[in-house]
């Protein structure tokens, strides 16, 4: 089979797929991911009045159907600076050699994703978590490369059993946007797309041959750039699993390349229930018609969606931006989950705020809109020791028989609570 076959070709299920591993290198803007026949095929229709002027502007031999494939999507992403420059001001970042001397984590930024912030975006804050900095070449104390330590808690390759009755399963190491704060940089450097169904043996075998595990997390990279018959394959796989009662799917994709969510794609997911799917939203400028749409399958497909957010300085750490971006997912029927503080991965300095911005957000969020708005804000602590929430003062502490409240006025109140 010759690679641009092998790239098309998804297995009927049921097939050993141990003979059809392919492991795909893609770290330059040339090489070929899908067959241009695949384009046309996409039964994803939106396109936003700012995202079309783009597409006119910079795709104008583009038709709205290769718009919208997903495939097309990745396959014309920028995924170099000669690319990126082409749409955007990248006269900042005068290092050619910039990529290759930073840590490694690769750039991709999708046509769509692009079409938010494109001209001269300075300041924007979907630039920013997205676009290389030169601030990523400078390490601080504290960072590393694997800071939650999952590689040592793997008890086969890329499977993180951290807790008792859940694991954590990295299926690819493939993202159709990096994240410049990622956590998992030192998975996702090399930019591979990974047909990984014969690594994913030892993952499931794992899984089927311990009892206690009852929740599966498919993250990656991002599970959801693997092709339908390849994510349903690992799907039916779990669920054929009588112990595992909940499959949760980790990703970015509704928000970075919405076109993503085929019609066909949640038709498949739906027949796996329960699954969950675990949205990562960094910034409210993400909820266009073309994620609304794509929220909107998701939900009626009857997949519960939560949100996952990562707090970053100059970017969403303030409440406003916080409870604007809440309200939004809400509104999509995406329940706000998580605020993460950013993981001290190397180069990351320049994101991180203080702990004491995400109990202000949070304090800034209680009270002041409804509970379901308000995510839980969570340091997953270094070393591997799991996710620690953390709370503003409403306990202030005891006196006697009585234990003493702050609420989110700030004023305090006794509540009797006999020792
Ligand atoms: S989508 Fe997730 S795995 Fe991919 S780069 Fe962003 S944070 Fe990392």
């Amino acid at each position: 089979m010759n690679e641009l076959a092998q790239q098309d070709y998804e297995p009927p299920l049921g097939l050993d797929f141990s003979s059809i591993e392919v492991v795909l290198e893609t770290n330059t803007a040339e090489n070929s991911l899908f067959s241009t026949t695949e384009f046309p095929t996409s039964d994803f229709n939106v396109i936003s009045p700012e995202t079309e002027k783009f597409r006119a502007k910079y795709f104008p031999f583009t038709t709205e159907k290769q718009w919208n494939s997903w495939r097309w999507q990745v396959q014309n992403s920028y995924a170099n600076f000669k690319k990126l420059s082409e749409v955007l001001d990248t006269s900042d970042i005068d290092d050619v050699d910039f990529l290759a001397k930073s840590r490694k984590l690769p750039l991709r930024i999708t046509p769509y994703y692009a079409s938010l912030f494109y001209g001269n975006p300075s300041g924007n804050a979907l630039y920013k978590s997205v676009v290389p900095n030169k601030l990523e070449l400078v390490v601080s104390p504290g960072e590393e490369n694997d800071p939650l330590h999952e590689e040592s808690m793997c008890p086969v390759d890329n499977l993180v059993h951290r807790y008792p009755d859940r694991v954590l399963m990295l299926s690819t190491g493939f993202c159709s946007v990096y994240c410049r704060y990622c956590t998992r940089t030192h998975m996702v450097e090399k930019d591979k797309k990974h047909y990984g169904i014969k690594a994913w043996e030892k993952s499931i075998e794992y899984i089927r041959n311990t009892p206690a595990i009852r929740d599966v997390v498919i993250s990656g990279g991002d599970p959801l750039t693997l092709p339908d018959k390849h994510l349903e394959f690992l799907i039916a796989s779990l669920r054929s699993i009588p112990h595992v009662e909940i499959i949760r799917i980790g990703s970015k994709v509704p928000m970075v390349l919405p076109q993503r969510i085929t019609n066909s794609l949640v038709k498949m997911l739906k027949k796996y229930h329960p699954i969950y799917m675990s949205i990562h939203a960094t910034h409210p400028d993400e909820i266009t018609p073309e994620v609304i749409e794509a929220c909107t399958r998701i939900a009626d497909a009857g997949i519960v969606m939560g949100s996952q957010t990562v707090l970053l300085k100059g970017v969403n750490d303030s409440v406003e931006i916080m409870k604007n971006l809440m309200h939004k997912l809400l509104k999509i029927r995406v329940k706000p989950y998580y605020i993460y503080q950013c993981d001290p991965i190397p180069g990351s300095s320049h994101f991180r705020t203080p702990v004491t911005k995400g109990l202000e957000i949070i304090q800034g969020l209680r009270g002041f809109t409804s509970g379901y708005a308000i995510p839980h804000f969570v340091i997953d602590a270094p070393g591997g020791g799991g996710k620690i929430p953390l709370l503003p003062e409403y306990y202030q502490g005891r006196d006697g028989n009585n234990i003493i409240l702050k609420n989110f006025e700030g004023k305090t109140f006794t509540y009797y609570d006999p020792i």
